[in-house]
């Protein structure tokens, strides 16, 4: 079991942003890892296929704490529980469906934020342009969910 958590660089990733290694921090990176844009639910249930006895509780904390250092990104779509995902450091963008909620990830053009330059800054110093793409997917449209008339 130990081996199949270990095998993808986290504890050193860890020890790196000056964390213990726990087995509720490995089990919470592999499951993102392997569940790209899950809600915290997901994570807690695929966290729980490594570690039973994992709780809420931990989940949410490690979920947490791991967002800050940046070892995880946390994205929120319209309408729906925070995501996370360990795919960090290329200000990459989500596309959205708004019939089934399937979210895919989007290059940057930039790679760097902010990407988009707003045309009025009201004195701020503007730091990201958090962009969200929402449409319907392809499998959403071949069954008959309305799309924009083209
Ligand atoms: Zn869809
Ligand atoms: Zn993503
Ligand atoms: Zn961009």
């Amino acid at each position: 079991m130990e081996a199949s958590i270990e095998h993808s660089g986290w504890a050193s990733a860890l020890r790196a942003h000056g964390r213990r290694v726990t087995k509720q921090r490995l089990a919470v990176l592999a499951a993102v890892e392997a569940h790209p844009h899950s809600s915290a639910d997901a994570i807690l249930s695929a966290a729980r296929e490594e570690l039973p006895d994992i709780t809420p509780q931990s989940v949410y904390v490690v979920l947490g704490d791991l967002t800050d250092l940046g070892m995880l990104r946390r994205f929120e779509p319209p309408h729906s529980p925070a995501l996370y995902e360990t795919r960090v450091g290329d200000n990459h963008h989500h596309a959205v469906c708004s019939v089934c909620g399937r979210v895919e990830d989007v290059d940057c053009a930039v790679g760097h934020a902010p990407c988009l330059t707003p045309s009025a800054t009201h004195g701020m110093t503007i730091m990201i342009a958090d962009v969200t793409y929402v449409g319907v997917c392809a499998e959403c449209a071949a069954q008959g969910a309305p799309t924009p008339a083209a």
